[in-house]
């Protein structure tokens, strides 16, 4: 019997509508056989199931999705296991090449990338990225907090605009509290804001503010947001938020 081939592809599915995920990703979405995904994505690919062996997984159950791809690869199955956004950015792309570089199992892993949330969240707000950004994530569950903070302290002294992913949740209200109080340490409170929720999905939002005026947006700050903070020359006009690239303009 041929061997088949074992293959995973991880695809990015960029931040929610049919429009922002790219040909490469509906193509590898359309030629596997198997489609493993956290729980509410599944809403996001919906015209790409059709006759495929569906695994939807809850958050936090990021190891057992892994280990279930690297098994049913090896099984000879076409996997596909879906991040939103960029699969490598906060998403399952390093967790699988980690299992299986742990269990040794020299499977094929296809990268396909997507557009991460800071990206998406960034084209809503102007060009608040036209300079050297850092991105962040405030989730402590996986990183501890006093890392996170060194972190945003390093980035907010090098003057890189951040962009904050997992900014904040139910239970952690505090950290980002203790985040926003690091970096009003050094950028002054009249530093533009952009705070984008459901990017290109149902319920989208965009809020520009400052960050003095920041607290008064906190209810809209949840799981579902990315901030994007401006750096020292960042500026809002005429309702965007824009990071100078550097030209001289006469
Ligand atoms: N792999 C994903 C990030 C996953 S981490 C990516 O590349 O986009 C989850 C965080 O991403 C959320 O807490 C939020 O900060 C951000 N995020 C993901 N999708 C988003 C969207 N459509 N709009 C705004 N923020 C989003």
């Amino acid at each position: 019997m041929m061997e088949k081939k074992q293959k995973i592809t991880v695809v990015g599915i960029g931040p929610g509508s049919e429009k922002h995920l790219t040909k490469a990703a509906a193509r590898a979405l359309k030629e596997s056989s198997v489609i493993i995904s956290y729980g509410s994505y599944i809403e996001l690919i919906k015209p790409f199931l059709k006759g495929k062996e569906i695994y939807s997984f809850e958050m936090k159950e990021e190891k057992e999705r892994a280990k279930l791809a690297l098994k049913l690869a090896e099984k000879g199955k076409s996997v596909a296991v879906i991040s939103s956004g960029d699969a490598g950015v906060y998403g399952m792309g390093s967790l699988i090449f980690e299992c299986a570089a742990k269990e040794g199992k020299k499977i094929e892993i296809e990268v396909i990338p997507g557009i991460t949330a800071g990206i998406a969240c960034a084209s809503l707000l102007g060009a608040p990225l036209g300079n050297d950004f850092a991105t962040i994530s405030l989730s402590n569950l996986l990183m501890p907090w006093r890392e996170i903070k060194r972190r945003l302290a390093a980035a907010c002294k090098s003057g890189f605009v951040l962009v904050i992913y997992n900014p904040s949740s139910s239970k952690r209200k505090e950290v980002f509290r203790k985040a926003i109080k690091i970096i009003k340490k050094y950028r002054e409170s009249k530093t533009p804001v952009g705070i984008v929720k459901n990017a290109f999905r149902k319920g989208e939002k965009v809020i520009i503010t400052t960050l003095g005026e920041i607290e008064k947006f906190e209810n809209e700050i949840d799981m579902l947001a990315t901030l994007i903070i401006g750096n020292p020359q960042s500026f809002i006009f005429n309702k965007k938020i824009i990071t100078p690239r550097g030209y001289k303009l006469d």
